[in-house]
């Protein structure tokens, strides 16, 4: 046997393992009923980059999005600035020091408030350098994985994954025209940060372009470090994964060294520039500017705008170069007889390749080389197993010689879609119009088998664009898998939606609480438990599951009510259909009536908020918005109140007769009208168009708007809080401002402005929308209405922040969805509103006037909390002055008839029912004072 015949053998014996694992694991999943079928590597190997909460360049087909700004039409945002430096010599820059030793220390930047501190104290110098490093291998476009950034005094690496989202706090000192940014050989950099960061270099001295302009005989960094510096680097570290941390010493100090040297290189090459300038003025006629050549030169890169690749197919051009190799007589395939076979299945398994990468967000090399889909196709294997063999063993041909050796073959990818790799060489899956659809169905449609991401969703969502040919659109209707490509995006959404927002851990801890006579009292969650203990209040009495006894005599028994809904251990399910995999909190009684009920008619309790998953909360939902609508059409109380532009309309109008659907514009509904209308106005379809105009007419009670009415809509229904939050968000503090305040520096924002404090706009005016936009965009508006409802109600209070920020990841799965036993729920909301009624007035009477008949707007910071404007509060004080606090309770038994109408919910806890009343205050312990020495209701706030 020789040596070849024992690789064989070894691979063959692996690659069997490898099969013979999956289809095991294949097998053991298939037995768990709920879990969906799940035969993907990344379903137990999740990678970093998944902790992305947005991504600007997502593997979709569609391109990509630059930030926008007025002066520049589509072009560069900083076109008009950097066009400026083109012209003139930046300033000049000054070192302070000569020392050259690299410091051992480094500033390592992972927080947001260190990288806060780090722009700041960038702002205040006129020239840092900057290095990057990338990961490729396991990533479809690439990804920065490192930032270095050197001062005079200080070197700072920052970790950019840990820092994905907030990354446009440099933003401000990136695109400063004053501040001067060296870089060595900016081409792909440049681009780079775009891509990731949406941060724009302005002001850049590349020392690679010095060195073309000095006429160096070589403009490497390795160069420039041994001829300047005299210090020697290992460019192989270059390839390493930047991805790990910790970073090992070696790779930490390779990094510091491309960065921490730039500023003397640079400050060296311009004394040259100079020197070379005061050589040649003895022609002064013909004088050669070669600091500001050096400077343009530099600048130029700048200009440049990151975009993606497009094919007319998917895997196109690799196909072609690969074909075209072959049949130049480069290649070594065998069977040339079949050379149409041949052909058809390279261009199969391109787009095949080119797909499953998107989809897993590896690289095309990562899924499969291009030696082995060569094999493939020439020697057509007939079995799972012949296919691995064939991959492995082309590998194995070709890494010998290079250096590749170390990836897997075949990939992960491979081994986990073995079978529709099988049947694409085995042309079982009909033509390459079907393909694509077929496997996008199979890995990202309803029950798909991968992960879905925020790299990879968007390819369902946005595949029926026109860059994709009439062929491949997404629009499959033979089989009946998919009636519409708006279906197949909407389950995608649901799919994202549950991986993002229903609650990752527990919600129930079911710890226990005992009296101190050992009876027990409720079950609740583990931080409720912690407040008895940190106050001495009660004593640990079991661990697992943990259990306190209380030291004081509590004021109430449940056993005393005749309700042992408090004494049941409450299960982490859905209460309608028992989903145990994923689960939102529903409330059942709407925040926008409860948070107008007097203190004491609010049971702060568990009983009106239950564990639901996706499905059956958008089923109640559903049946809750419905109910509203009647409640709205039984009181007389519109549920949305139109934006009334004149008094003299508003008289017109008295609040009672206004019809509930047919004057209003739900905000939500306005807001969605008004981004669409923004961001895609121009190429939108007329009748679209004209559609989402007239919700935004009808708001603004019919006549005709402005540019600058639309972005003002964006506002409308959000609570003064958010709308901070939104502005900080986009670097501009709209605290104190009135509505037409806010809606300028909105202005700024969308356009990307230029000035220093609208400049991080860019990127968030992408990522506002994020939450919005790009998630309902292609979604009817029940969906839309669903998600973002969901967002604004159940999440609002810490919502915001898990949505849009990256950096308290597990304490939103943890901590932030956890607690439901107590009053903490529902006061989430009523801070919110405590906070908005010291916060501001103004901005809210100007977007919700109340119509109390007298013309002038009543204050009032609760309106515009939920989006329902005054509909709630009305409702809320009709009931009081009608049918007093009895009112209120029979109005929370229809909310929970509606929710037992709607769900039929099977898994309710034992002990809940519709008539519950909220007088009974056991729920909330009473607790001993030791300061009054007497017994109050405990609250943990
Ligand atoms: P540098 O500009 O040398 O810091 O390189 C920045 C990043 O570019 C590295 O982190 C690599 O990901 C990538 N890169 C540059 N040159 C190479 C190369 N020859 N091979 C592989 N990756 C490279
Ligand atoms: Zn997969
Ligand atoms: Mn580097």
């Amino acid at each position: 046997m020789d040596h070849k015949d024992k690789i064989k053998i070894a691979v063959t014996v692996a690659s069997l393992a490898v099969i013979s694992i999956f289809f095991t694991t294949q097998y053991r999943r298939r037995r768990k009923l709920k879990c969906p079928p799940s035969s993907c590597y990344l379903q137990t190997e999740p990678k970093p980059q998944h902790n992305f909460k947005r991504v600007l360049a997502d593997n979709s087909y569609s391109p990509f999005k630059h930030a926008k700004n007025e002066k520049s039409s589509g072009g560069h945002p900083y076109e008009a600035e950097i066009t400026a430096l083109l012209e003139k010599p930046p300033p000049e820059f000054k070192f302070v020091t000569d020392d050259l030793k690299l410091n051992e220390s480094f500033v390592w930047v992972r927080s947001k408030l260190q990288l806060e501190e780090l722009a700041i104290t960038l702002s205040r110098e006129t020239v840092f350098a900057v290095d990057t490093e990338q990961h490729s291998l396991r990533s479809f476009l690439g990804f920065t994985a490192l930032i270095q950034i050197s001062t005079e005094k200080e070197d700072y690496l920052i970790d950019t994954m840990a820092l994905h989202d907030e990354m446009s706090i440099l933003h401000p000192v990136f695109s400063d025209p004053g501040i001067c940014k060296v870089f060595h050989g900016a081409d792909n950099d440049v681009l780079w940060l775009q891509r990731d960061f949406c941060l724009y270099v302005v002001n850049l001295f590349d020392t690679a372009k010095a060195c073309e302009v000095l006429s160096k005989p070589q403009k490497s960094l390795a160069y420039l470090l041994e001829t300047y510096c005299n210090v020697t680097t290992n460019k192989l570290l270059q390839r390493e994964d930047w991805r790990q941390r910790p970073l090992p010493p070696e790779m930490l100090q390779y990094a510091q060294t491309d960065a921490h040297y730039l500023l003397y290189i640079a400050k060296c090459l311009i004394d040259e520039l100079k020197q070379q300038e005061t050589e040649n003025s003895s022609r002064p006629n013909d004088k050669f500017n070669f600091v500001l050549e050096a400077s343009r030169r530099s600048n130029m890169v700048c200009l440049q705008l990151y975009t993606k690749e497009f094919e007319s197919y998917p895997g196109e051009a690799v196909a072609s170069a690969i074909l075209y190799r072959q049949l130049n007589g480069q290649g070594d395939v065998s069977s040339i007889s079949c050379k149409t076979q041949f052909q058809e299945l390279v261009r199969r398994l391109c787009t095949w390749r080119d797909l499953m990468a998107r989809v897993h967000d590896e690289s095309l090399r990562f899924v499969l080389s291009e030696q082995a889909i060569v094999a493939l196709a020439d020697k057509v294997p007939a079995t799972a197993t012949d296919i691995c063999f064939t991959i492995a063993q082309a590998d194995l041909d070709v890494d010998s010689v290079n250096f590749n050796s170390c990836l897997p073959s075949p990939s992960p990818v491979v081994c986990s879609h073995l079978g529709d790799l099988h049947n694409l060489i085995q042309d079982k899956l009909g033509n390459l119009d079907d393909i694509f659809q077929a496997i996008l169905h199979k890995c990202l449609g309803p029950n798909g088998s991968c992960p879905l991401s925020v790299f990879n969703y968007t390819i369902l969502a946005k595949c029926n664009l026109k860059l994709i040919p009439q062929r491949n659109r997404l629009v499959y209707k033979q089989n009946g898998w998919v009636k519409n490509s708006k279906q197949f995006a909407r389950k995608a959404s649901r799919e994202l939606f549950v991986q993002k927002f229903s609650c990752k851990a527990p919600v129930y801890h079911n710890c226990r609480i005992y009296a101190n006579d050992g009876r027990l009292l409720c079950y609740c969650d583990r931080r409720k438990l912690d407040w008895y203990i940190h106050r001495n209040l009660a004593k640990l009495v079991d661990d697992d599951p943990p259990a306190i006894m209380l030291l004081f005599e509590p004021k109430g028994r449940p056993e005393d009510e005749g309700n042992d809904f408090y004494i049941q251990s409450k299960k982490n399910i859905c209460v309608g259909c028992g989903e145990g995999n994923h689960y939102l909190r529903y409330r059942i009684i709407p925040s926008c009536y409860r948070m107008h009920f007097p203190e004491h008619l609010k049971s702060h309790r568990s009983h009106d908020i239950v564990l639901l998953c996706v499905d059956c909360h958008e089923v109640a939902h559903a049946a809750a918005e419905k109910y509203k609508k009647q409640i709205a059409a039984e009181f007389g109380i519109p549920l949305f109140i139109h934006k009334v532009v004149d008094l003299k309309q508003a008289q017109d109008r008295p609040s009672s007769s206004m019809k509930t659907e047919e004057t209003g514009v739900s905000p939500l509904q306005l807001r969605t009208a008004a981004m669409a209308l923004l961001r895609h106005g121009p190429r939108m379809p007329t009748v679209r168009r004209e559609e989402l105009r007239q919700i935004v007419m009808r708001y603004y009670g019919g006549r005709e708007i402005s540019e600058e009415d639309l972005e003002r809509a964006l506002l409308v229904g959000m609570s003064p809080r958010e709308r901070r939050r939104l502005g900080k968000k986009r670097g501009v503090y709209l605290k104190h401002s009135t509505c037409v305040d806010v809606s300028k520096e909105e202005h700024n924002n969308f356009s990307g402005g230029t000035e220093k404090s609208a400049t991080v706009g860019a990127t968030e005016a992408n990522n506002l929308d994020g939450l919005l936009a790009t998630e309902t965009e292609p979604f009817g508006e029940k969906e839309i209405h669903h998600f973002a409802t969901v967002m604004d109600d159940d999440i609002s209070n810490t919502g915001f922040d898990q949505v849009t920020s990256s950096t308290n990841n597990k304490n939103r799965n943890s901590i932030g969805s956890e607690v439901s036993d107590t009053k903490d729920d529902y006061d989430g909301n009523d801070d919110d509103v405590y906070e908005n009624r010291s916060v501001t007035n103004g901005t809210v009477d100007l977007l919700y006037p109340t119509y109390d008949g007298s013309g002038s707007p009543k204050h009032n910071s609760k309106l515009s909390l939920l989006g329902h404007g005054p509909h709630g509060k009305q409702v809320v004080d009709y009931l009081l002055q009608e049918y007093g606090d009895d009112g209120i309770r029979q109005f929370c038994q229809r909310w929970r008839q509606v929710f037992v109408e709607a769900i039929h919910p099977s898994f309710l806890p034992a002990g809940w029912d519709v008539q519950h009343s909220g007088r009974r205050e056991f729920g909330e312990f009473s607790v001993y004072n030791p300061a009054k020495k007497t017994v109050a209701a405990a609250s943990m706030s």
